[in-house]
């Protein structure tokens, strides 16, 4: 399901622009709103609607999922921590479904670098790197012996 932008809630702030992978979410330089310039060649990741500030993204469903008289809102609500998705149905049903917002805070990640270098042993051991203190256990569990 591709995306598209109502024009009249967009500001033009750009966050989808800058998150789009597929770069086909591009500001109109007369109205400076965003538009989807290519939905064909659209992801389909939603990055874009889940970035977008003033909820002005939504999805345009395929008629096979959702036929003409549906459709489909997405609402970014940051203090409740949790995006929810409301599929309104031709016949009148509706589904809703809210996921949380797991983005993990800008700068937080601590980068590989910042890491000590592992040591010749540690290359030829069998835990993955930085286990177990990354995982915040003092061991990782082995099965008991038979
Ligand atoms: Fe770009 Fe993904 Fe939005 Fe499609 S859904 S316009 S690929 S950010
Ligand atoms: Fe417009 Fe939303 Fe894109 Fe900002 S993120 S330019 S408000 S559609």
């Amino acid at each position: 399901m591709p995306t598209f932008v109502y024009m009249t809630r967009c500001d033009g702030c750009g966050e989808c622009v800058d998150i789009c992978p597929s770069d086909i979410m591009h500001i109109d330089k007369t109205y400076r709103r965003a538009y989807n310039i290519e939905p064909n060649f659209c992801w389909e990741c939603y990055s874009c609607v889940k970035a977008c500030p003033q909820h002005a993204i939504d999805v345009r469903g395929y008629a096979d999922f959702a036929p003409m008289g549906h459709s489909v809102r997405v609402l970014r609500e940051e203090e409740k921590r949790i995006i929810s998705w409301k599929l309104k149905f031709r016949d009148g049903r509706e589904k809703n479904f809210v996921s949380p917002i797991r983005t993990t805070p800008w700068g937080s990640i601590k980068p590989p670098y910042d890491y000590e270098a592992p040591s010749p042993e540690a290359l030829n051991a069998q835990e993955l790197s930085h286990e177990p203190e990354a995982l915040h256990i003092e061991a990782l569990p082995t099965l008991p012996p038979k």
